[in-house]
């Protein structure tokens, strides 16, 4: 059992950092405040620096780090900014996932290549207006014609959906098969019938423009099927979501991370009673409680992002259950150390002129990413209920 980074790491945590400060840091105010602006200059200068090809293999001109490696680079933007992390993960994993598993070259040259150079911007398509959780009720239709597809249907909650230039959505192909009757369509900006509807007004993680997406009879050729066979798209799906449940469970060290740093500074300088608060052991034990469950959802970040290369080298089991764990933790541990942290603001926790606010509008956004708390306790639960799985010794 190896604890320690390698060096390699390291360094790479440091570089990301180093452009992270440089480049988000200064902006994070500002991307907050205006959350009906997409903040292209910073994201012209980060995604200049080719880490939203991290995970892809180096012939499209990816890095093709570890599951491993790849947490440490979710955790440093998400230290700065939950909003802005979730415009660029959205881009690197699920927005060119399936356009790089499935597409030919003219799809990967096109649009998966410059989406991961930043110069292209692409979206999941799942929710809809009486679908979220429930993917198997998903209405949007993919109809077989001649020569291709036909899609009708409207998305909602499409991050940065309003200024994409193509996204992924996933429609019935047969209706009566539910969630077996899923696949993945590639629809591209300038497709007759593709549109953008509403932009929703978020509470937090601001950065990206979310709203709503319509597809109006609009005709996708044979090879904007992205899949295998008809069908499998649900299950194409989970090959992937153990990541970005890893990945979403980082974001919530992010930030968790950054509301104890300034937590501590105000501690030590706040005074109350003749005293700096941080003399109190009330407001003590908080930062240990933090700093505890913080190390736990460490672990099992690392552990999890461990399991999924072992499976990915055939050396390991799925680690489903593990993936689902530790994006609940995290994201629990995230909402109530943000809450602690505003506490220990007292009525400037409360202020938008400090950070903890942000930090907890942000962190709410992770309770829905990668599946709600909900969902996945339930299906944790009943997979120890059935003897599927338990925790081991
Ligand atoms: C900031 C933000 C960005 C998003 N970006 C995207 C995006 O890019 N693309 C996209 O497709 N979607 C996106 N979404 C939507 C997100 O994926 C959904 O909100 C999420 O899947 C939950 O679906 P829902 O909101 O419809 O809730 P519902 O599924 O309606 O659930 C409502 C409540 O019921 C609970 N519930 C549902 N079923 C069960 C059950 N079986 N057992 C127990 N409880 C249950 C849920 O946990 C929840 O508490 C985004 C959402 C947010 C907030």
């Amino acid at each position: 059992m190896e604890f320690q980074l390698t060096e390699e790491q390291e360094f790479f945590r440091q570089t990301v950092a180093d452009a992270v400060d440089r480049i988000i840091m200064p902006k994070v105010e500002d991307i907050d405040e205006h959350p009906d602006d997409f903040p292209w200059d910073v994201w012209n200068e980060f995604t200049s620096l080719g880490y939203l090809g991290l995970r892809y293999p180096e012939d499209v001109g990816g890095m093709d780090v570890d599951t491993v490696t790849a947490q440490l680079f979710y955790q440093e933007l998400a230290r700065a900014s939950c909003g802005f992390a979730m415009a660029v993960t959205m881009n690197m994993l699920m927005g060119t996932y399936f356009l790089h598993r499935f597409g030919n070259e003219d799809i990967i040259n096109r649009l998966m290549i410059p989406a991961i150079q930043g110069k292209k911007i692409g979206v999941i398509c799942f929710t809809e207006d009486q679908s979220g959780t429930d993917v198997g009720a998903t209405r949007t239709s993919a109809t077989k014609v001649d020569g291709g597809w036909v899609i009708n249907g409207t998305k909602n909650w499409i991050t940065n959906g309003p200024i994409c230039d193509f996204c992924t959505v996933i429609c019935q192909t047969d209706p009566s098969k539910g969630a077996r009757g899923l696949d993945f369509f590639l629809i591209e900006k300038g497709f007759e019938g593709f549109s953008h509807g509403q932009i929703l007004h978020k509470l937090g993680a601001q950065g990206p423009i979310t709203g709503e997406l319509i597809f109006d009879n609009v005709f996708v050729p044979e090879d904007h099927f992205l899949g295998d066979e008809v069908g499998r798209g649900a299950q194409h799906l989970t090959d992937i979501l153990n990541e970005v449940r890893c990945m979403t469970a980082s974001q919530a060290i992010g930030i968790t991370v950054t509301a104890l740093k300034d937590a501590l500074e105000y501690a030590r300088a706040r005074k109350a009673f003749g005293r700096t608060i941080g003399e109190y052991q009330l407001i003590r034990e908080k930062f240990a409680r933090i700093a505890a469950h913080l190390e736990a959802a460490k672990l099992m970040v690392f552990r999890t992002a461990w399991m999924i290369d072992e499976e990915k080298a055939g050396r390991g089991p799925n680690p489903r259950e593990e993936a689902f764990l530790t994006k609940w933790f995290a994201c629990e541990m995230c909402m109530t150390a943000v809450d602690e942290v505003m506490r220990i603001y007292g009525g400037n926790g409360f202020a938008r002129e400090y950070g903890p606010q942000r930090y907890f509008r942000d962190a709410r956004f992770l309770l829905y990413g990668g599946g709600t708390q909900e969902i996945i306790r339930d299906f944790i639960g009943g997979q120890m209920v059935k003897g599927k799985w338990q925790p081991r010794l």
